[in-house]
């Protein structure tokens, strides 16, 4: 490509409104063009990085044997009424209405679509296991689209699915997956790591989520410093350091006026927030339930969703509090709440012994306070997230770290959830209805790129690791205009490259040398090549790696197969 006709919309300017690099660098260097919140164009600049992801996912998905498929993005209710999502997906659901009044929505998921296909279509237990995949636009509605395409409305996954008559072979196939994600991210160039995950929405049992560590990440990824556990801290367990066995004290009463949170109450009783238990009442599919967690964690509500058995878990507004409890807001606290009232606490809190709380009436709360001589103690469930610094759940010797990761991937065992509600069935060997098993496996295509940005990036702009550059190679020429050799030996070299299958861009614009320089730079080139006057009279051009600090003199007779060299094995390449 030529940047005489490959307009390059690039800009000095960082945008007020684009919070962490990659987005930054991706407006700056113009690889997308925001057109609302949350939906972005990508522009051919940004496609050829976008197509080259595609690329090394479908070559490993088809290597796995995945069948490509398409899919469409408008699904009619019905399918979603009947897996039962259509109620419980909520806002993200972006639901429409066609000239015939009929419900569809916009895929966020294709699991209601792909069964429905197979129900109709398998003939056979005996072509079981299928795998099919697709790559395609997803739609969902996002409470706070950010980031650009990283958390976008609008945006590519590669979405597979796989079909199965037993658990072992739904394991296999799972495996294959797991392998086949790893190798996908290390061929794309980036860190990137499976952790434990919980299923959420898409539902199921077992699953991994693929995390590109960054800081700038949204998830937290709780790991063991000894052992291979690692988890997203939705889920992650720990051994937390357990508080006091001293003897139990007697029940005090203490007037608190006006005191209502846990830094308050621990000042003014001089006790650590440790030894305070928190209480939060939340409306678990709008019904209210109270649950109790030490002053010094944080309620964990994916957990707290588990332990409660719901789908949807929100904090109660402060009247529904008041109305479920009988007690004050501020001063609610675990003795003497109304009998049927769903309660459960951490079983961190549930240790805990002489503890503080709120006494149930206005400005007063209990000191001393012990589970079991003083109220009953209520179900023990995890419901506190994990934190750094405490014991691995796995292991003795190590302890939790916490890191920043970008979710980039995410495979689930879903089993028969879908094919039971969707009754998806085969007869089985001895002739019998089995519903079909099931997984399914997402990577977020275009939330990759602005990952890998957030990895692979300085103070100049993006570097690309190699196989996901734009351009493989950038021909800079200086003084073209005035020097017919200049010109040649670009176009030479430009043409030689194309041969030999790698990419490059010849930057042929008329411009100041540091204005392309500095372009070829933000959009992150992984290689440059300087073709100028002085060098052409020594047989040479000047050679630069994006990541390095100095420039080097190749000699111009050699340069195609030096730069194949530092290439390493093209991208298009299956190795291995
Ligand atoms: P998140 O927790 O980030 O919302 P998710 O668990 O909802 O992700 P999945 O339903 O597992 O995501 O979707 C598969 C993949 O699609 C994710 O691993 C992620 O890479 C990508 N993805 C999900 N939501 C978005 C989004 N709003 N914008 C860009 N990519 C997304
Ligand atoms: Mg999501």
């Amino acid at each position: 490509m030529r940047a005489s006709r490959f307009p390059l919309f690039t800009s000095k300017q960082t945008p007020a409104d684009a919070e962490i690099v990659s987005h930054q660098l991706m407006l700056r260097a113009g690889l997308i063009e925001k057109l609302g919140a949350g939906l972005y164009t990508w522009q051919p600049l940004g496609l050829r990085v976008l197509r080259r992801v595609e690329r090394i996912v479908r070559e490993e998905m088809d290597r796995l044997g995945g069948l490509e498929v398409l899919m469409p993005a408008v699904q009619p209710a019905e399918l979603w009424q009947e897996s039962g999502r259509w109620d419980i997906y909520g806002a993200e659901l972006l639901r429409l209405t066609d000239r015939h009044e009929r419900d569809f929505c916009i895929g966020p998921t294709h699991e209601e679509v792909i069964t429905d296909y197979l129900r109709r279509e398998l003939r056979s237990y005996r072509q079981l296991p299928l795998t099919y995949y697709q790559i395609q636009t997803k739609f969902r509605d996002e409470i706070r689209p950010r980031f650009g395409v990283m958390r976008a409305r609008e945006f590519v996954m590669k979405d597979a699915y796989s079909f199965h008559l037993d658990q072992a072979s739904l394991a296999q196939t799972y495996a294959d997956m797991h392998q086949a994600y790893t190798r996908i991210f290390a061929r794309l160039g980036l860190k990137a790591r499976s952790v434990g995950a919980d299923s959420g929405a898409i539902g199921g049992s077992v699953s991994e989520e693929f995390m590109v560590l960054a800081d700038s990440g949204e998830d937290a990824i709780a790991s063991c410093s000894a052992c291979d556990y690692a988890a997203n801290t939705e889920l992650a367990q720990s051994r937390p350091n357990l508080a006091n066995d001293a003897p139990l004290a007697a029940l005090e009463e203490r007037h608190t006026p006006g005191i209502t949170t846990v830094a308050e109450q621990s000042a003014l009783l001089d006790i650590s927030p440790a030894q305070v238990v928190k209480t939060l009442v939340v409306m678990a599919d709008e019904q209210p339930a109270v649950l109790f967690v030490c002053g010094d964690d944080e309620l964990n509500e994916v957990k707290a969703a588990h332990a409660l058995g719901v789908d949807h878990l929100r904090m109660a507004e402060a009247n529904e509090a008041v109305a479920a409890t009988g007690m004050p807001n501020g001063f609610i606290g675990p003795k003497g709440l109304p009998e049927g009232l769903t309660q459960y606490v951490d079983k961190r809190a549930a240790q805990l012994m002489n503890f503080s709380s709120g006494a149930g009436r206005a400005d007063w709360h209990w000191i001393n306070l012990n589970w079991e001589r003083d109220m009953p103690l209520p179900a023990v469930a995890d419901l506190r997230t994990a934190q750094a610094g405490e014991g691995c759940p796995h292991c003795d010797q190590g302890v939790i770290e916490i890191q920043r990761g970008i979710e980039v991937g995410h495979i689930f065992q879903l089993g028969s959830k879908y094919s039971q509600a969707m009754n998806a069935r085969v007869l089985d060997e001895q002739g019998e209805q089995q519903a079909l098993l099931m997984g399914c496996y997402g990577i977020g295509i275009s939330r990759i790129v602005a990952a890998a940005i957030e990895q692979n990036h300085d103070d100049q702009g993006i570097q690309w690791p190699q196989p996901l550059a734009p351009f493989d190679v950038a021909i800079v020429s200086i003084g073209a205009e005035r020097s017919e050799a200049v010109a040649q030996a670009a176009e030479q070299l430009y043409t030689a490259l194309q041969t030999a299958g790698v990419e490059p861009l010849l930057d042929d614009r008329e411009a100041r040398p540091g204005v392309k320089f500095a372009d070829m730079e933000l959009i992150g080139i992984p290689h440059r090549i300087v073709v100028g006057e002085r060098g052409l009279a020594n047989g040479t051009v000047e050679y630069r790696a994006r990541h390095a600090e100095h420039n080097e003199d190749l000699a111009i007779d050699s340069v195609v197969s030096q730069l194949i060299e530092r290439m390493g094995s093209p991208s298009s390449s299956i190795a291995g």
